[in-house]
């Protein structure tokens, strides 16, 4: 296991989507009047869609002004502040198309969602973000339930060319947790149920360590002990062998997860959650990875 200090300090941990409780106040938020003479934001508000290719753009007419820049990623929209580079908002659009590329039907049940992602600079801290007050702090990842506005990732979790600062593929994970939130419920509804199965019988068979302050065998839709395991998993796949930081081991310890294995070990230990995967998951991440230097390393 790999924790550094700075994990440890800022205690990073993903939180689960489905253990996120800050949409319902956020949702019942009114939009800004159309037409109001006056400049007004809402960080609840959709962030407009607007065509950029494969290019880093100003953002449309009424998106909050702590964002400088956008991409648009066919529908999923991508901002960020100006501290962060135009480079990761690049990887990260690629990332997010190449994950969704062999489920079409995902993608487009995400749409209606307003799907996006907002980068955080590593100088910036989750409240710095329009959408998200001091209880964020620490988080390096939040995945984007239904009613939220954006899910937040660190910059240190998008791998792209130069950035040294790049500790895990947090990415990866929230979008996991976004294709789960925003996509299943209307392409795959009883997915999530064979997930918490398969989640139950790796705990038991130690492939896992269930969240402390979550019983099993509660609904699946209030569980998030089933959704870290379901994105480990996906790391797993991935190959990435990465030490993820997470709740199921932040409620304990306050610092990293083991790594998550590799395929075969994927494959081998826990053949269900890795057919599960490959209902949605390409086969691998292509090149996306090849610029970023494992964890292990530090
Ligand atoms: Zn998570």
């Amino acid at each position: 296991m790999v924790r550094t200090l700075e994990s440890l300090l800022l205690g990073v941990c993903f939180l689960s989507a489905l253990a996120c409780a800050r949409s319902a106040e956020q949702a019942a938020e009114p939009e800004p009047p159309a037409g109001s003479a006056e400049e007004s934001y809402s960080s609840m508000a959709p962030v407009a869609l607007v065509e950029t290719g494969d290019a880093v753009i100003a953002p449309p007419p009424g998106t909050d002004p702590f964002y400088q820049k956008y991409i648009n990623a066919d529908g999923i929209v991508i901002v960020s502040s100006e501290n962060v580079p135009d480079a990761a908002l690049i990887a990260a659009r690629r990332t997010v198309l190449h994950m969704l590329s062999t489920r079409p039907d995902i993608h487009q049940a995400m749409l209606p969602n307003h799907p996006r992602i907002s980068i955080m600079a590593v100088a910036e801290t989750a409240s710095d973000l329009p959408e998200f007050d001091t209880g964020a702090d620490g988080q390096w990842g939040l995945g984007q339930m239904l009613g939220d506005p954006t899910t937040l990732v660190s910059v240190r979790g998008v791998c792209y060319e130069g950035n040294a600062e790049y500790r895990a593929n947090f990415l990866a994970h929230e979008f996991v947790h976004m294709i789960q939130n925003l996509g299943w419920p209307t392409t795959d509804p009883e997915i999530e149920d064979e997930i918490y199965s398969a989640y139950l019988a790796a705990v038991e068979k130690g492939l896992f360590a269930a969240p402390v302050d979550e019983p099993l065998g509660i609904d699946p839709y209030d569980a998030y002990g089933d959704d870290e395991y379901l994105t480990h998993g996906v790391n797993a796949w991935f190959d990435l062998n990465e030490t993820l930081p997470g709740p199921w081991v932040d409620v304990q310890i306050g610092g990293s997860g083991p790594p998550s294995g590799t395929r075969d070990q994927l494959r081998e230990n826990d053949p269900v959650l890795y057919e599960i995967i490959s209902r949605f998951m390409p086969e691998t991440l292509g090149d996306l990875m090849d610029p970023c230097v494992p964890t292990e390393s530090e």
